[in-house]
C-alpha cells in the first residue's frame, strides 16, 4: 500500500463538482477583488466561529502580523509566544519589531500556561498563542492570565479551524483569532488566503482599511496600509468547503479515534485532548524516542509522515539575532526530536488507517 501523509488532489475530489461549479460562476462574473463572494464568506466565518466580524486577507501570516499591529504592538513591546509553533508565529511578532518571549509547551502542544507569569515584563503586550494540531490551549487560565496582567491575548488558528474549548470555538476567547487557508489547513483554499475575526468594531474597520492600502473610499487613502486581500475566487471556494466543514471535523474525528484505538505499541505516545476541549485534528501527531528510524521503517512500508516541525523558531537561523542556544527551550526542542505526523486527510479510507496502525504496531526501536 502507498499512503501519503496528505493528498490536497484527494481533498479537492471530495467536494470537486461543487469547486468547479463556483470557480466557473466567479470566472464569468467579471469581478475578482473584493465582491459579494468575500462579503458573504465573511458573514459567514463570523457567524460560523461565534464571532460578531471577520476580516479577508492575503494569509495567515498576515493575519498575525496585522493583528499584531492594530492591537498597536511595536518596536520596544514584548509578545509571549510558544517555543513549539511554525515559525510563521513567531513572524506575525517580529515583522512589527516586536520581541517574541518565548514559552514552552504544555503536553497538549499549547502553551504551558504555568509558565506564562514568570516570563511577563513591564514591556509584555500580549500573548500570542497557537492551538497547535488543531487542539485548543488551555483558554481559561490563558483569558485569566491576560485579564490579571491586562494583556492582549491572539489566537494563531490557522491549525484549529471548528476546534472547541468549553463550548467555544477557537479564535474568539482573544481580542483577535488570526486563520490561514492555506491548502493543507482543515479549511484550505486553492491558493493563499486568510482573515481575522474578532468582536471589537474598530479592530475590524481598521483592519478592513488597512487591507486595501488604508483605503475606504477609493483614491482616499486614511493609512499607509497594505495589499492583503482574499480574493473572490478563494472566497467562493472557501464558501463551498465551509458548508462541508462539520463533516470535515467528523471524518478527521473518526480517523483520530481510529489511530487512538488501534495503536498499541508501547514505544508511541499518542496525542492527548484536554478535558474541556476536543481537536479540529489537523495533524494527528506521535511522538517516538527514535523518531528518525521510525519514520525512515514507515516510508519503507509506503506510508508517508512529515515532522511538524524540526527546528524550533528560536534555533532556526532566522532568528539567530535573537541569540538563542540550543538547550535554551528543553521540551520544544525534545518534541522537535520525537514528533512525527501521520498520514491525515480527508478521504483518506479506513482500510489505509488500519494498515498504517498495524505498521505502526510491528515496529521495534
Ligand atoms: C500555516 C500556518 C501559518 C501561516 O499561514 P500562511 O497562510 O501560510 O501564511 C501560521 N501559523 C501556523 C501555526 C500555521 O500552521
Amino acid at each position: 500500500m502507498n499512503i501519503p501523509q496528505n493528498s490536497l488532489k484527494i481533498e479537492f475530489e471530495q467536494y470537486q463538482d461543487e469547486y468547479e461549479k463556483k470557480a466557473i460562476e466567479v470566472l464569468r462574473s467579471g469581478w475578482y477583488i473584493t465582491g459579494g463572494e468575500l462579503e458573504a464568506f465573511e458573514r459567514e466565518w463570523a457567524d460560523y466561529t461565534g464571532a460578531k466580524y471577520c476580516v479577508g486577507l492575503a494569509s495567515g501570516l498576515d493575519a498575525l502580523w496585522i493583528a499584531v499591529k492594530m492591537l498597536g504592538i511595536g518596536k520596544g513591546d514584548e509578545v509571549i509566544v510558544q517555543a513549539n509553533t511554525y515559525i510563521a508565529t513567531v513572524m506575525g511578532v517580529t515583522i512589527n519589531n516586536a520581541t517574541p518571549i518565548f514559552v514552552e509547551p504544555d503536553s497538549h502542544y499549547g502553551i504551558d500556561v504555568n509558565k506564562i507569569e514568570e516570563a511577563i515584563t513591564e514591556r509584555t503586550k500580549a500573548i500570542l498563542v497557537v492551538h497547535l494540531y488543531g487542539i485548543p490551549c488551555d483558554m481559561t487560565a490563558l483569558c485569566d492570565i491576560c485579564k490579571r496582567h491586562n494583556l492582549k491575548l491572539i489566537e494563531d488558528c490557522a491549525q484549529s479551524h471548528g476546534a472547541m474549548f468549553d463550548g467555544k470555538m477557537t479564535g474568539t476567547f482573544g481580542n483577535i483569532g488570526c486563520f490561514s487557508f492555506y491548502p493543507t489547513k482543515n479549511l484550505g483554499a486553492f491558493g493563499d488566503g486568510g482573515c481575522i475575526i474578532t468582536d471589537d468594531v474598530k479592530i475590524y474597520e481598521e483592519t478592513k482599511i488597512y487591507r486595501n492600502y488604508g483605503s475606504e473610499k477609493r483614491y482616499y487613502n486614511k493609512v499607509v496600509g497594505a495589499n492583503s486581500r482574499l480574493d473572490e475566487i478563494q472566497a467562493g471556494l472557501l464558501r463551498v468547503k465551509l458548508s462541508h466543514l462539520n463533516e470535515i471535523k467528523a471524518y478527521r474525528t473518526s480517523i483520530a479515534d481510529r489511530y487512538s484505538r488501534g495503536i498499541n505499541n508501547p514505544e508511541i505516545n499518542l496525542p492527548m485532548l484536554r478535558d474541556k476541549g476536543d481537536s479540529a485534528w489537523h495533524q494527528y501527531v506521535i511522538l517516538c524516542k527514535n523518531r528518525d528510524k521510525l519514520q525512515k521503517y514507515l516510508k519503507e512500508k509506503g506510508i508517508g509522515t512529515i515532522i511538524h516541525y524540526p527546528i524550533p523558531p528560536h534555533l532556526s537561523e532566522a532568528y539567530q539575532y535573537l541569540g538563542y542556544k540550543q538547550g535554551d527551550f528543553p521540551i520544544a526542542e525534545g518534541f522537535a526530536n520525537e514528533l512525527l505526523s501521520l498520514p491525515m486527510y480527508n478521504g483518506l479510507s479506513e482500510k489505509e488507517v488500519d494498515y498504517v496502525i498495524k505498521v505502526i504496531n510491528d515496529f521495534r526501536l
